[in-house]
């Protein structure tokens, strides 16, 4: 969900955005106007982030798998290898995309520890080759798994090695610190507005290393020297960003989000804790605090837990199609309201089998 404020001032000008007559997704991308909204967007997501000056910031198009393609096209060449923290299933498809551009290995893969729960192998536990640490563009790494719950909360650092996260379903989350990464991306449809746009923060020193090959359109370098607008970028859902950016730090920026992102992390894992009826199968260290995946004891009550769920006003609890079971998503926008009436539910849901 985007945050109701934000829908309702989208609503509000939509027509005649800022008294021009027109909306804000008719003017030219190249119009002043247009112009002020991306820098103004730009600006605050530095806010947000604490954006070191040496990072460049770009709006592009794409989504998350998008940047699976492009970051080793624009920071590796063939020769080369990126390392893979493998985690979960996006981690995973973006081994297989980079393998098109770049070698691949994988360094680890998340197991199970003994009480069967998920888990990511410390760095102690990797496999790292010497030759094939000695040629490495970038280690790849998902700090947070949409689909299975799994999430890395501090960056796994190897020394002289890159760090490439792709943040698409945390960023904006917890507080992080950018100077980390080499390079940050996020497709936007969680954390930060409507489908169709990409954030990359990367590195200036990084640029110019893309690969001959790579289309002008996803190249960062055009990208950084253009401001993003090398080709025309998808201006709608960039002004509807910025009005995310604006409404987070009005809630008091990222600390407070992540203060609150907590507590309804912990409120729903303590209900699935509790209850026998309900399980998840991550180890707490690596819980996710975006999106919580959870399975009934009777799989049978799945369809049945979902009606009545929808019918109380519970909507996209479905787990992915991959895995089953259910997942809520509780992104930044998700009250702690909402994460209550889930609990109450839940409760409710299962008190009535017994
Ligand atoms: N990475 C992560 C972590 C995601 O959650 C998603 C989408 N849910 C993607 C990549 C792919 O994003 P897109 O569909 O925008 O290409």
């Amino acid at each position: 969900m985007l945050p109701a404020e934000v829908m309702q001032q989208a609503q509000a000008e939509f027509i005649n955005w800022q008294n021009s007559g027109s909306s804000v997704m008719e003017i030219s991308h190249r119009s002043k106007p247009f112009i002020e909204v991306a820098a103004a967007a730009e600006q605050d997501l530095r806010d947000l982030l604490a954006i070191p000056d040496n990072y460049k910031v770009l709006f592009l198009q794409g989504g998350g798998r998008g940047q699976f393609a492009s970051v080793p096209l624009n920071i590796a060449s063939p020769e080369q290898y990126s390392l893979h923290l493998q985690t979960g299933s996006w981690s995973k498809g973006a081994v297989s995309e980079a393998a098109k551009y770049t070698h691949t290995h994988v360094v680890a893969k998340d197991t199970v520890n003994a009480d069967n729960k998920r888990i990511i192998p410390d760095i102690a536990d990797w496999d790292l080759p010497e030759d094939i640490l000695g040629n490495t563009a970038f280690l790849h790494y998902c700090p947070n798994e949409t689909v299975d719950g799994v999430a890395l909360h501090t960056p796994p650092k190897l020394p002289n090695v890159e760090l490439v996260a792709d943040m698409s379903s945390n960023i904006l989350s917890a507080p992080i610190n950018i100077a980390d990464y080499g390079v940050i991306y996020a497709g936007a449809q969680k954390n930060i507005g409507p489908s169709g746009l990409a954030v990359v923060i990367v590195r200036e020193d990084l640029l110019g290393k893309a690969q001959a090959q790579t289309p002008s359109f996803i190249n960062f370098t055009l990208a950084a020297e253009h401001d993003s607008m090398y080709n025309t970028p998808p201006t709608y859902s960039w002004y509807l960003a910025g009005l995310v950016f604006k409404w987070l730090k009005a809630q008091g920026g990222v600390s407070a989000i992540h203060a609150k992102n907590l507590e309804k992390a912990q409120l729903l894992y303590s209900c699935i804790d509790e209850l026998d009826f309900y399980h998840n199968n991550v180890a707490a260290e690596f819980r996710s605090i975006m999106n919580v995946p959870f399975t009934l004891a009777n799989p049978e009550l799945d369809a049945q837990f979902l009606a009545e769920a929808e019918a109380t006003g519970l909507h996209a609890l479905k787990g992915h199609r991959s895995v089953g079971g259910m997942r809520a998503s509780i992104y930044n926008a998700m009250p702690l309201a909402g994460v209550e009436a889930l609990v109450k539910f839940m409760r409710e849901f299962a008190a009535a089998q017994d």
